[in-house]
């Protein structure tokens, strides 16, 4: 059964006051971030009682999303819509407020209809070869026009549906952007995360919209730099079956890695929502740090989880 990466559970948890960060500029070293309070969150401010019943409008999203002072830079971005709870437009119109408050954007818009396993493949793959035949018939060939994944939720594909947009052609993870056409050209079968390393080596941003880091792709890519095991999976094309390495193991740990990222974040409040930014190369290199220290770190607790069991049996030899 194709399992997720990235899960982006909603939560807002986050503190009221903001800080802010610097870019970073010591790549791949982690650089001194220069903190100092934010404008005041927009939390509900003017709202009666609770105010959580407020309806969110796109200008108020774009007055947000620019406290975040991001317009020239490029970020990948993770969000839930039903974190922000009610806004006009839905998943519209956080998609075209990124769109017009980043210098560029990318979103995951990965396929998981597309996996296919064969009968036998390399030890040691969080497959269970024999089992996952079942699932074959359920697999359909990857369409350029194919929608993200549900799992991604919504707000991807409402980028992804934009006609400034365009879409790396990974059959299982590809990414959706706006002003990202060189980023997402990186991409190849072998590099999946490559539009990441781009963004890194831009001095992009990671934006986490209403999610954890549970969703934060670009810890799969600051695992990849770690060596940690990366997976074989597989994809049905119109050219038939394609193999995919350098598929990315288990995100459900990945919350771990907050406290460390947490003095190079910058957090507004959308109503309901945490907003938090943080520059990727800081993501990258905390994560490789957390690996160096540990290299069990970030790994989930699931008895049942696989792809973390794979790797903790490929640390034993
Ligand atoms: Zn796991």
């Amino acid at each position: 059964m194709p399992k997720k990466p990235s899960t982006p559970p909603s939560r807002g948890r986050c503190p009221k006051r903001s800080t802010t960060s610097a870019a970073c500029s010591n790549w791949p070293s982690p650089a001194r971030i220069k903190k100092k309070a934010c404008a005041p969150s927009l939390k509900n401010e003017n709202q009666p009682g609770r105010g959580n019943s407020r309806v969110w409008e796109y200008n108020d999203l774009i007055l947000a999303f620019q406290e975040l002072k991001l317009n020239n830079k490029a970020v990948v971005a993770h969000a839930s819509l039903r974190a922000f709870g009610q806004v006009t437009g839905g998943a519209d119109s956080i998609a075209t407020a990124l769109m017009y408050s980043m210098g560029a954007v990318i979103m995951p818009t990965h396929t998981y209809k597309t996996m296919i396993t064969p009968a036998s493949g390399p030890a040691n793959n969080a497959v269970n070869y024999s089992r996952a035949q079942a699932w074959n018939r359920l697999a359909e060939p990857f369409d350029p026009n194919m929608p993200a994944d549900v799992m991604m939720g919504v707000v991807p594909e409402s980028l992804r549906q934009r006609p400034q947009a365009s879409r790396s052609m990974h059959p299982i993870l590809s990414f959706a952007g706006v002003n990202a056409g060189k980023i997402l050209q990186t991409q190849t079968l072998e590099n999946p995360f490559a539009p990441l390393m781009e963004i890194a080596n831009a001095d992009g941003w990671v934006v986490l919209l209403g999610v954890d880091h549970t969703a934060n792709t670009a810890i799969h890519l600051g695992e990849k730099l770690a060596s940690r095991k990366q997976f074989t999976r597989w994809a049905l094309t119109e050219n038939g079956t394609v193999t995919c390495p350098g598929f990315p193991g288990c995100s459900a740990g990945f919350e771990a890695l907050e406290p460390a990222l947490r003095p190079h974040t910058v957090v507004i409040q959308v109503g309901q929502a945490a907003i938090r930014a943080m520059p990727m190369r800081m993501v990258i290199v905390q994560t490789m740090q957390a690996i160096k220290k540990d290299p069990l770190a970030l790994l989930c607790d699931r008895a049942d989880c696989e792809r973390c069991a794979a790797v903790r049996e490929g640390l034993k030899n």
